[in-house]
């Protein structure tokens, strides 16, 4: 019996398939774009075909993320907070602080030894500090996401940015390329003013030992640097960190099918 988790995130969305002994066997991952619904079927889709096996039966589908509702193929709905909770415990089972930074919002996240959330708080009031603002920052420069990790990690004289909002750090990048700043020096001064404010979210619920860096911000190694070095220590951060409300809300699934059982 397999058991699914799909995370609509306002920017990707996420699908996991995970088999009886919650094992990872297939991931999905697309952008959500306008229709919802639709970037649920294709992430579920993908999922599928990656686990690459054709003689299988989905016990259980859990939908989480901002478009949870907008899965239509789901058996159940959980909040991404509490999925993000429990997939971090499952790939760190150590780690008491999770950061979470999304598309369009980030949250700092605190749970308990059984991965189940006690404390979170959230900024999703404006895109500053989040994907989207690296994605600006990114664009304005000429660079694509995959190349800005790389690129910030050169640098050797951080530049201070001001401006938190995205309209307006778009100028004050293009000012200092403009006074023939280093691209690399922009970018690392920008991952360290998003780091200020994630590391200031984090301080609100506490911050534990072990700290896990989740969602598709994580995958910008620059980010994860400039977090690390704020903090002064380490943080976790796993490849499939894009996919933790995912597996998540597939390990609620499994659950579940796991209380069927017993009461059958
Ligand atoms: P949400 O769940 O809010 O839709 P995700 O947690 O999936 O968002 O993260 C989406 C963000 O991840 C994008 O806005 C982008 O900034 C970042 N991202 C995605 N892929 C990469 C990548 N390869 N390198 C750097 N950042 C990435």
């Amino acid at each position: 019996m397999y058991v699914a988790g799909v995370d609509v995130g306002s920017t990707a969305t996420k699908a996991v398939i995970l088999d009886e002994n919650q094992q990872i066997v297939g991931r999905g991952l697309t952008h959500t774009g306008a229709n919802v619904i639709k970037a649920a079927e294709r992430a579920f889709a993908q999922a599928r075909a990656d686990s690459k096996s054709d003689d299988w039966e989905i016990g259980f589908i859990v939908g989480t993320g901002y478009g949870r509702y907008k899965v239509p193929f789901g058996n159940t709905q959980i909040t991404e907070i509490g999925c993000h909770g429990k997939g971090a415990h499952y790939l760190f089972p150590e780690t008491r602080t999770i950061l979470d930074i999304g598309g369009q919002d980030t949250k700092a996240i605190k749970i308990n030894a059984q991965g189940e959330v006690s404390d979170f708080c959230m900024n999703d009031k404006c895109a500053a500090g989040t994907g989207r603002f690296l994605e600006a920052s990114a664009s304005v420069i000429g660079l694509t996401l995959d190349e800005i990790g790389d690129v910030s990690m050169r640098s050797s004289h951080p530049l201070r940015i001001t401006n938190m909002c995205t309209v307006f750090v778009e100028s004050e990048i293009l000012s200092h390329l403009g006074r023939g700043k280093k691209v690399e020096d922009v970018l690392r001064g920008v991952n360290n003013a998003i780091a200020g404010r994630s590391v200031a979210l984090m301080r609100r619920v506490g911050l534990d030992d072990e700290i896990t860096f989740t969602g598709g911000v994580s995958r910008n190694k620059g980010m994860v640097a400039a977090i690390e070095e704020r903090l002064e220590r380490k943080v976790n951060v796993s490849p499939d960190s894009q996919y933790i409300g995912a597996i998540g809300a597939a390990l609620f699934a499994w659950e579940r099918t796991q209380k069927k059982v017993g009461a059958s």
